[in-house]
């Protein structure tokens, strides 16, 4: 359990449910949070509106080598 930082709600994360960087959603004020920390659980704003971050988006190691 951690606090969300925008609304003190505690929020249900199971430490071993969840990694660094892993997003979770505030059931209170539906805010994205990032799991900044594990032990102690962290909890921090996930604000990247521009999420680049596309798992669908698989490098496409497409590219020949160029020999000159
Ligand atoms: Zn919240």
């Amino acid at each position: 359990m951690a606090h969300c930082p925008e609304c003190e709600t505690l929020v249900d994360v199971v430490v071993d449910e969840v990694e660094e960087g892993e997003i979770v959603t505030c059931p209170e004020c539906g805010v994205d949070l990032e799991v900044v920390n594990t032990n102690p659980i962290e909890l921090d704003l996930a604000e990247d509106e521009e999420l680049e971050e596309d798992e669908e988006e698989e490098l496409d190691e497409d590219e020949e080598e160029h020999e000159e």
